[in-house]
Parts: C-alpha cells; structure tokens; sequence
C-alpha cells in the first residue's frame, strides 16, 4: 500500500492534571519527533480529562497558534479510556497515534509506528520489555497474573507488556467507534476486534513530573473491569466453583454414610447429624455468596450499559477547533 502526500495521521494525547508535564513533553520530546514526518499532514488532539490545574489553559495556548491542534475538554474527569476513546472518534486522520503525555511513552518511537503501518499493519502495538520494572511488588505480581489470566482466558491477541501506546489505521478506527460499551479497556478492545498487529519494542521512560494517576486500587479496577467487561469467563469459573463444591460435598456425604452408617463409625468420628449438616451448610453458604458476588458484578455492568448515557461530555465552550460531530 502506497500512502499519498495528503495523507493525515491524528495523534490522540489524553491529558490530566499534568501542568508540570505538558509543555516539556510538547516542546523537547513530541513536537521535535513530529516535525521530521514531512510526508504526512498531522492533526494533534489533546483530550483535556477534567484536570483541575492548569493543563487546560495550557494547551488552549496551542491551540490558538497553531490550527493543527484540537482540544477536547471534557466537562469532569471521566477517565483515560473513555479520553482515548473520544480522541479516536474526532480524529480524521488516516492512522491514529495514542500516545501518554508525560513522557513516559517515548515520543521517538512514532516513526516505527509509521513504519510498521506503511508497510501493511492496520494495528502497531507497542510493547513494553520492561513492564513488570518500575512499579512496586504488588503491581507487579499483579500484572503478571493479569496477563497470565487475560491468556488464559482465550485472549490470545494480547501480548504481554502491550500498552495503549499504539497507532490504528483508519479500517480499525472505524470499527472502534461502532463499540458502545461504558466500561472499556483501550487496548482490550483493540485486540477484541481482531486485525493482525505488529508490534514496536519500547521502554518506559521516566515521567517528565507529577505523578502517576494510577495507583493499585485503580489498577485493580481495571483489571476486574477488563475480566467482566470483556469475556464472562468469570461465570465459567464460579460453574466450575460450584461444580467443585457440590462433588466435594456429595464425596464427603458419601463418606459419612459408609463410614458412620454402613461400617458403623470404625473411625469413631462421632459425627452427629448438627456437624454434618453443617458440613453442607457452609458448603453451600459460601457457594451463595460466590454466585451473588458474581450477579452483582454483572449486574452492575448491566445498569452502566442500560442507563445509555454518552460515554462523555465535552464542554464545547472550553474545545478548540472541534469539526462538528
Ligand atoms: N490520564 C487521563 N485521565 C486520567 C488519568 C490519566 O487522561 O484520569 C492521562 C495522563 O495525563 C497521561 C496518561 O493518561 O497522559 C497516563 O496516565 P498516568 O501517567 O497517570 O498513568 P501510568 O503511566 O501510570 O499508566
Ligand atoms: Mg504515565
């Protein structure tokens, strides 16, 4: 595929609360990067998640000068997925670019992306080699186990260390934008719908400054709302949870009547009928309140989703150069 002069690529920057950040990475880390990619035209979308600094006045400046830059402000936090996701469905580009704003995914590696996707790729990923570095214990073992699970789980499209960090072509963009789901994970998505992606190989940088908005309850957040959003595998383990229980419960049934009824007590366990009743009971009370966890959970997905709210709401009085949608 030969891409034409006037091919535009949209560069999609969620921003939140990064004041201390924004300009350093616009001015020595991004805009140098972009400015060596003469073949294309670029638009820059800068999604404004509700931060509560500076950020917001900071890249209207941008705006103001330079056309190329779109602000989306949004009306309150709504969080980074729901900004990725509102930057991919106002880009016109023919590739869209996903990239951090605090420097963290090194704004060198847009010409790889590009690469990749002039020769063929409708999806570059990048990967991260260092993605269980830099990050406490906790997170650590737990984004193991989250992608030991995510494989687990039949989802063999996700590549462990993948980021958000990731060109589309047009083809996939608009594909994404037909998903309708309230509780979403970027990139879970992307590798939901399919496509061949090659992959770009990078390390984290060091944040510019701030810090990251992501601490272990959010993560956790994600990696449950990644579970229940995107598969009902959870379903399939409670069946086999429940399966498990009621064999152990039949076994240990069985048990007692050869053992106390049938050989009459060899054992001489005394079991009375109040203990092995009790036996099932606890059995049976910890497989309710498994299943009703689990209900709950999907339920509450199910209200997100049935109220039809917009995934978010931009303030168009604080937006610059929005083509109407
Ligand atoms: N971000 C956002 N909304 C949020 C939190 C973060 O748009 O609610 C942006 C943030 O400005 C940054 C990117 O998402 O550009 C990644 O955020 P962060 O650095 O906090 O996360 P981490 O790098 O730890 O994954
Ligand atoms: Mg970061």
């Amino acid at each position: 595929m030969v891409k034409v002069r006037s091919t535009q690529i949209s560069f999609v920057i969620p921003v939140f609360n990064e004041q201390e950040a924004i300009k350093d990475f616009l001015d020595n880390h991004f805009l140098p990067e972009l400015s060596k990619i003469s073949k294309y035209t670029k638009e820059i979308i800068l999604i404004d998640d509700g931060s509560s600094d500076n950020t917001l006045e900071i890249i209207q400046g941008y705006a103001s000068t330079d056309k190329n830059f779109r602000i989306i402000a949004f009306s309150r936090n709504f969080g980074k997925e729901v900004a990725l996701s509102a930057g991919i469905a106002h880009a016109t580009g023919e590739a869209v670019i996903m990239i951090d704003s605090d420097g963290q995914q090194p704004a060198k590696y847009i010409h790889d992306f590009i690469k990749a996707w002039e020769n063929g790729a409708d999806i570059v990923t990048g990967i991260r080699t260092d993605y269980n570095k830099g990050h406490g214990l906790i997170p650590r073992l737990g984004s193991k186990l989250f992608y030991k699970l995510l494989n687990k789980m039949g989802y063999k499209n996700t590549i462990p260390g993948s980021t958000d960090f990731r060109l589309l072509d047009r083809n996939v963009v608009s594909e994404y934008n037909k998903l309708s789901e309230h509780n979403r994970i970027t990139r879970g998505l992307i590798d939901w719908l399919g496509f061949e992606q090659a992959i770009v190989e990078y390390k984290y940088d060091d944040r510019i400054a701030g810090k990251s908005s992501f601490d272990f309850k959010k993560l956790l957040h994600l990696a449950i709302n990644s579970f229940i959003s995107l598969s009902t595998t959870p379903l399939v383990i409670l069946a086999y949870v429940g399966a498990f229980i009621m064999l152990g419960s039949f076994l240990l049934g069985l048990f007692v009547i050869i053992q106390q009824y049938i050989l009459g007590d060899p054992l001489h366990l005394y079991w009375n009928g109040a203990v092995q009743m009790s036996i099932f009971i606890t059995f049976l009370v910890g497989l309710i309140l498994v299943s009703q966890a689990t209900i709950a959970l999907y339920i509450s997905h199910i209200h997100a989703e049935a109220q039809g709210r917009p995934l978010y709401i931009i303030n168009k009085k604080q937006s610059r150069n929005l083509k109407d949608k």
